[in-house]
């Protein structure tokens, strides 16, 4: 359910100020469209130039920046499945994408977190069974860290929706 602990809101990641947002990146880290675009223009080039000392991520993994110039500390970059019909262990990366980046956010001492829907645009995964695995490690981390805050951030109006059905 929807509460004070897990929201759903429709707008650009890049505006807002918490302690952390997820970057829907590739596995080279070094920029790309969508919503990894939108965070790299809007943080400046100085997330690019640590992303070059990364050494990319794997898929279902994660690693953390600082945000520059985004209203956001921090953005933990992971990497999604790209979705080859479901039978390439897309839905167990999916999950070790929001359970890695939530570990990570924990590890560093953070709370509140936003995420995107991650693979749910070019990398072609299916919305609706990309946020049943959404909903289903947030509400488990939840359950787990008293401490931890979700905000899931979707671009337009049919995925909030889609969220806020699962949640309910
Ligand atoms: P992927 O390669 O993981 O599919 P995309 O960036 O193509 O990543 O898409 C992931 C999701 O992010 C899509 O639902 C897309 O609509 C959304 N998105 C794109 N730009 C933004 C933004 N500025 N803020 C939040 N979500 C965004």
């Amino acid at each position: 359910m929807e509460s004070e602990r897990v929201q759903v809101i429709n707008g650009d990641i890049t505006r807002l100020d918490v302690d952390a947002i997820v970057n829907a990146a590739n596995s080279s880290l070094l920029g790309g469209g969508g919503v990894d675009g939108a965070i790299h223009r809007a943080a400046g080039p100085d997330l690019l130039a640590e992303c070059k000392r990364l050494n990319g991520c794997q898929t279902g993994q994660a690693k953390i920046t600082e945000g520059y110039r985004l209203p956001a500390k921090k953005v933990i970059h992971t990497v999604g499945p790209v979705w080859y019909g479901g039978e390439k262990g897309e839905p167990a990366l999916l999950a070790a994408c929001y359970r890695n980046t939530i570990q990570l956010l924990l590890d560093n001492g953070l709370r509140e977190i936003a995420f995107p829907a991650i693979s749910c645009g070019v990398y072609g995964y299916p919305a609706e069974q990309a946020v049943a695995i959404a909903v289903s490690e947030v509400e488990q981390a939840l359950e787990q860290h008293p401490q931890l805050k979700v905000i899931f951030c979707c671009f337009g109006e049919e995925m909030e929706s889609l969220y806020r059905a699962r949640l309910q």
